[in-house]
């Protein structure tokens, strides 16, 4: 699991997206899926890029 500490975690779906601050002191946004046998996950920039890809998120098996 990731070594970061998430704040302003929300679920959107079967999305999480949190906003953490990676190694190099940057603000960066994860967006997760929590849903079985999915596994994506994506960081992101921005919070809104990160909303809109959970958002837009539709879980595909393989
Ligand atoms: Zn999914």
């Amino acid at each position: 699991m990731p070594r970061y500490r998430f704040r302003d975690t929300r679920r959107i779906g079967p999305v999480e997206v949190g906003t953490y601050t990676d190694r190099h002191g940057r603000e960066m946004h994860s967006a997760a899926c929590t849903a079985p046998h999915c596994g994506w996950s994506a960081d992101y920039t921005s919070r809104a890029a990160a909303e809109l890809a959970a958002q837009s998120h539709r879980c595909a098996p393989r």
